[in-house]
Order: structure tokens, then sequence, then C-alpha cells
């Protein structure tokens, strides 16, 4: 199966793919080990600074590594690409998703550069992921109110959105409906009657990115509406910091190898917990 097809899947059976970043081996260690475990399609990612830091060849490769390993669904995907040519990089290295986020840019020239991804993206079988407006906050934790965040951006308009997918022929879209990247003392809630006008008013597909510090409730009422995948960042990195942290407070250990298996198992039990969350688990049946 395809990212299409996956994708398609997971509409039809009312669940979502976690998106997951990636940022170093350790991480994709983990989120290999939950796919195991979980037995889900999954996707995961890296950033344009991931990307950088892990190399985008290498990433991709250590992914197909543990693909053929595991016979398992998993995708790969460039997140919130920041433009023309870094999104173009990450087509022709092989990605199956590729997110161009254009909701800096004026509107016509966001419809321009995403309408011409898709055209060279679709002739390998990879899917675009656009984003009209910004989706709000940093992926680590804010002191700040969620709703002072929210209430600088504006909510993806269904008529506009559905101008933007006719337009492009993008396959996902990335929806601003209260959804922040990081986490906060209190959960963002999200505009969920918006989301179903959405949902009815355009014809691809949803992602929802900030999986981390939203409410469990929302997010399962936001799959019911369409939502195919969902971005999980920050709960990993908070993850891995806290328990590396707490692994070489008054340790003598040197050897990386015998520091990282507990702060691998800590990263893929937020993994696992977000699986079971988006009903994805034990929902892989074939290799891509
Ligand atoms: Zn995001």
């Amino acid at each position: 199966m395809n990212a299409q097809e996956i994708l398609t899947k997971a509409r039809s059976e009312g669940y979502a793919l976690g998106a997951f970043n990636a940022g170093n081996l350790e991480i994709t260690q983990a989120v290999v080990a939950a796919v195991q475990n979980q037995q889900a399609p999954i996707i995961i990612e890296t950033s344009a600074g991931e990307a950088e830091h892990f190399g985008m060849k290498n990433f991709l490769s250590v992914v197909e590594n543990f693909r053929q390993e595991t016979k398992l669904p998993i995708l790969t995907n460039f997140d919130h690409g920041p433009g023309l040519e870094e999104c173009q990089r990450a087509i022709e290295a092989g990605y199956n998703l590729v997110h161009f986020d254009g909701s800096g840019l004026p509107y016509e020239e966001n419809v321009k550069i995403t309408k011409a991804l898709v055209e060279q993206a679709h002739q390998k079988d990879i899917l675009i992921e656009a984003e009209i407006d910004k989706i709000l906050g940093e992926s680590r934790y804010s002191e700040e109110q969620a709703e002072s965040i929210q209430a600088m951006g504006s909510y993806t308009e269904p008529v506009k959105a559905a101008d933007f997918v006719s337009q492009t022929e993008c396959d996902i879209l990335a929806v601003f409906v209260g959804n922040l990247h990081g986490t906060y003392p209190t959960s963002p809630k999200l505009d969920l009657e918006r989301l179903q006008t959405i949902h009815q008013q355009i014809p691809c597909f949803l992602s929802l990115h900030g999986g981390s510090g939203l409410l469990a409730e929302d997010i399962q009422a936001a799959i019911k509406l369409g939502v195919v995948k969902v971005n999980v960042n920050t709960e990993l990195r908070l993850a891995f910091k806290e328990t590396l942290e707490n692994v070489l407070r008054g340790s003598e250990e040197v050897a990386i190898y015998k520091i990282m298996p507990p702060v691998i198992a800590a990263v893929q039990k937020v993994v696992e917990e977000k699986i079971e969350l988006f009903g994805s688990s034990q929902k892989a049946i074939a290799n891509v």
C-alpha cells in the first residue's frame, strides 16, 4: 500500500496515523519499537532543522532499513518545509510525504508554490501537505496561556480552504482550529464545529498539528471529523530530555549505548500511548 491508500484506509475506518518527529537515531529507534509493539501504520518525520542534524539521506536510509526489518508500513514526512527548494530536495530524496508550510506567504504565492510541488511530487507518488493559516506555538513547554496564543492567529476559513485545495490539488491540509504546537498549563480547546465544516467542504485529507498538548477527547473528536494525521513532537522531546537528565545525574557511565536504552524506552512509551489514542493500534496490514 502506498501513502494515499494507507491514509484512505485510515479515513474510512476512522483512525489517524501518528506523525512523530525523529531528530536522531534514538528517537527513530523508539518510534520503530513502538510501532512493532502496536502493529500500527505510522509516519515518522523530520523538520528542516531535524533533517539537517540527522542528514536527510541518513534519516531515510535508517527508516528504510527498519522498514525492511519490520515489514511495517512506516511512512516518512518532511515536516514544515519552509520553501520551494527545501521541499524539492525532500521530494528528490524520496520522502513519502512532504509538508510545504506556505502559511507565512501571501495567499497567491502559497497557491503557486504548493501547486508546483503537487505536480512534481505526484510524478513520484509522493503526497503534499499544505498549510494556509499558521499553526502557532513552538514545540516545547510554554508557561503562556494557550488562549492568548490562539488569539494571535487566524483560524482556517472553510470557504478559503476549499478554494485553496481546489486550486492546488494538495493531498493533505494542515488545519488551524485552535491547535497549537507545544504544551501549555491548560490544553488549548479545538473549534470542532469549524473542523466539521472544513471536513464537509473539502475533499482532501486533514492533519492536526500540535498533538502533544491537546485534550485526548478533542483529538478523538477531531479524528471522527476526518483527521487522518496527528503530529506529535514536544512530548517526545520532553521525555527524551528529562529521562536523559535523570540517567546522567550522578552516573559515571560513559558508554552511550548503555546510557540510551532508558531514554529510548521513555520516548517509546509516549509513542505507544499516542498510537492507542489515535486508534491506529493493530491497523498495520501491509508493507509499503
Ligand atoms: Zn506542525
